[in-house]
Order: structure tokens, then sequence, then C-alpha cells
């Protein structure tokens, strides 16, 4: 880690600061002690200056060195190609929301298919820099994937711990990039307690997310992406999916730096949004504090937490940006899936379309102007979830090869000729 500018780790519960080693929780604060990766950012505004970001020709997220704990000049690091992804106007969904204009962070074109390979692209790197050849994590899903893809590019070995009802196409992705896949027959909250046994009993490299501060670190490349693209024009708000809440902290993280090194002028607002079947970092939003026992039930299984470890990084980024949190119901997020994918031509899947389905709850109840600059994260490629997105998007309409059903099916359908 000499390399990097990475000065300490802090908790975020009480302060209290660690030198930079592979420590994972406060020492202090128990199952509480998140921490947080703190950077000398003068040596990182100095390196900066040094070498612009525009000179460099790195289009991944490792461009971002100076704000990293893994210097890939000098690390292994996975051959895929993570991060930088692209920025894209929808006019079309823009206006459906009631906003004059809308981009869209289109994450779900990262290898694996979700923004979660930020993260992997670390754990693999740092878990091999620590000499390791295993890594494991608990997750509903995109965590595993992307993982397991990392890990393969890296030639690692990963062990996957997922809970019963992981949809079927993430499954199918693990088995594909050879990961050992333990199906637990339990909740999120069982697996994520397994894995961290079993990491704890044979010293594998934990990916947990939700309590290994280094990952995050990943997440927050979204963040200097979009004010890259944007030219430093930061937007008014960025909605993100919250489930264990490390995504959206992440990004916060991100632009609060860059204001920081002077890069940019201001932030933006935080709009978190949760799936009211999961609705525990929202809970704590309104109370303070969260609910002693929540219910995980939703189609957004990447966002479906009972029992979210980040909630106070997460409603840090809410309450620092002056942002807000808000809920929708499954119909809404399916809705979303639905008319983003035929707004915008992309897909996303349910945890992804969560953010749009948000947004547009948020503009209609008047929290977000409709003349805003809005950025919304689409965090998750909807292939990885085609039978929830079946149940919003429709029956395709079967006809004989004759087509003697054509014409009357085509008028009915405004199409003329
Ligand atoms: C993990 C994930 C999220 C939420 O991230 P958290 O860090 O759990 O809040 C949102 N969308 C998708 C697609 C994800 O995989």
């Amino acid at each position: 880690m000499k390399m990097t500018c990475v000065d300490h780790l802090r908790c975020v519960v009480c302060g209290a600061t660690y030198a930079p080693e592979t420590r994972l929780m406060c020492e202090l604060c128990g199952a509480d002690g998140i921490l947080d990766v703190v950077y000398d950012y003068d040596k990182a505004r100095r390196s900066l200056e040094q070498s612009p970001l525009a000179g460099r020709a790195s289009q991944t997220l490792w461009r971002y060195r100076e704000l990293l704990p893994v210097d890939a000049s000098s690390a292994r690091i996975p051959d895929l190609s993570v991060g930088c992804t692209p920025l894209t106007p929808a006019p079309r969904l823009a206006r459906y929301l009631g906003l004059d204009s809308l981009l869209i962070k289109d994450d779900g074109r990262n290898p694996t298919g979700s923004l979660k390979d930020r993260a992997s692209a670390l754990a693999v790197a740092l878990a091999c820099a620590e000499g390791k050849d295993v890594i494991a994590c608990s997750s509903t899903g995109n965590a595993a994937s992307s993982l397991a893809g990392m890990a393969a590019s890296m030639g690692m070995r990963s062990v996957i711990f997922v809970p019963k009802d992981t949809p079927e196409p993430k499954l199918t992705q693990l088995l594909a990039f050879g990961a050992t896949v333990l199906r637990v027959q339990g909740s999120y909250y069982d697996a994520f307690q397994l894995c961290q046994s079993a990491c704890a009993i044979s010293g594998w490299y934990n990916r947990n997310c939700a309590i290994n501060p280094w990952l995050v670190e990943g997440k927050k490349t979204v963040a200097l992406e979009i004010c890259e693209q944007l030219d430093w024009k930061v937007p008014d708000w960025v909605a993100v999916s919250v489930g264990d809440g490390c995504t959206i902290a992440g990004i916060w993280k991100g632009f609060r730096e860059f204001k920081l090194l002077g890069l940019i002028d201001r932030t933006p607002r935080m709009l978190g949004v949760q799936a009211s079947g999961a609705d525990a970092v929202l809970q704590a939003f309104r109370t303070g504090s969260l609910p002693p026992d929540r219910p995980e039930n939703t189609v957004a299984d990447s966002i479906k937490v009972g029992v979210p470890r980040n909630w106070r990084k997460a409603l840090q980024a809410i309450h620092e940006s002056g942002g807000t949190m808000i809920s929708v119901d499954d119909s809404e997020i399916l809705e979303a899936i639905g008319y983003t994918g035929s707004l915008s031509g992309i897909f996303a899947e349910p945890a992804a379309s969560t953010s749009v389905a948000g947004l547009r709850k948020a503009v209609a109840e008047g929290y977000v102007d409709s003349d805003a600059s809005v950025v919304t994260v689409i965090t998750g490629n909807g292939l990885k979830d085609t039978r929830s997105a079946r149940l919003a998007v429709g029956q395709p309409h079967d006809v004989s090869p004759d087509g003697r059903e054509l014409k009357d099916l085509l008028a009915g359908h405004g199409y003329r000729g």
C-alpha cells in the first residue's frame, strides 16, 4: 500500500483511527464499527496536478489511482475492463418522469453486468496483494457474480454463499465463472453470517462489501466518472437504489473527495431509493436508528436486505449532501423496468429500475424540481433477472407463419400500411 495515497482508517461510529493495514472492523465498536478509508489529500492533490486526469489513457476505474487503495501500475489487477461506463442522455424518459433532462449512468455495462464489478475489482487486487488465493463472499447475486468473474480473470478461486432465492441467471453466471457456489437454505442475513464465520476459520479473503472498508472505494469511482463526463459540471441530484447502503455511501464519498481536492465546486444531493418491502435504511433515516426487525420482501433481489450493515454511511451521505430517501413498491419497480427500457433503450434489473421509480416519485412529490439536472444510476443489467422483468413487460404475440393475423394485429397497435 506504500504507493497509494491512503493515510489511515477511521471508524464511522467512534472516530477511532487505525493504520492502513488489512483490518476490517473497529476494535472498540464491534459489529457496528464500519471503517472508512481516509487519504492524504495533499499528496493526492499534488499527484493530480503533476499528472492531470485529462491526460490519462486508462479508460477504467484505475485511472483514479490517487483515490484508490490499489496502485494499478504496481499491483496485479484483473484483465477485465471495469468502470468508465457511459453517461447516456434519456430525453424521452426525462419527459415521462416530469424532468427537463435526465442522464443515465449505465453501470449494467460493466464486465459482469453490474456496478459491483467496481468493488470486486478492488477485492481481487487487494486479496492478491495479501497473498490470498481464495476469496469469498455472501451475496444476493451481483456481488457474487462480479467477484467470481474478477477472480476468474485473476486466476483465483472463489467461494460464494447465496441465499436460496437467488435468480437463476445470476446463479448460472457464477457457475460459468467457475465459482464454488454454496446455496444457503435461508435469507441473505443467514448467508452473510455463514460467510463471515467461514472466512474467519479458513483465512479466505472476505469480499463482503458491507464490512470491508476497502471495497466501497471502488464504488466511488461512479461519482468521479460522472464529474469528468460532465466536464466538471456537477448535477443537482444523483438517484441511487439502496440495499446495504455501501453504493450510495461510496458514490457520495467520490463527490465529497473531488470537492475536497478542488476539482468540483459543489456536490449533488443524493436521492436514496429503497423497495418498500426492504426499507430498513429509510426507517433509520426517519427515526435515527435501525429498526430491530425488518422484513425483506421485494422482487428487487439485489437490494433485498433486512439488516443493512452500512446504514450509517448511507445516512451520512443523504444528510451531508442535503438529499433525501424515498421508497417504492414492487409494482412501481417492475413498471419502471418497462418504461425505462422503452423510453431509453436501457434494460435495468429490478434493483436498478428502483432508482428510476424513486426518481419519478420524488419529482411527483416535489422533492426534485423539474428543471434540476439529474443523473440516475442503473446499477445492474436487466438480463440478470428476466423473470421479474417479464412480469412487467407484457407478452409476445403468437402469429401463424402464413401471417393471417398480421394485418389486424398491427393495425390494432397503430402500425399503418
Ligand atoms: C448491490 C446493489 C445495489 C445496492 O447496493 P448497496 O450497497 O447494497 O446499497 C443496487 N443495485 C444493484 C443492481 C446491486 O447489485
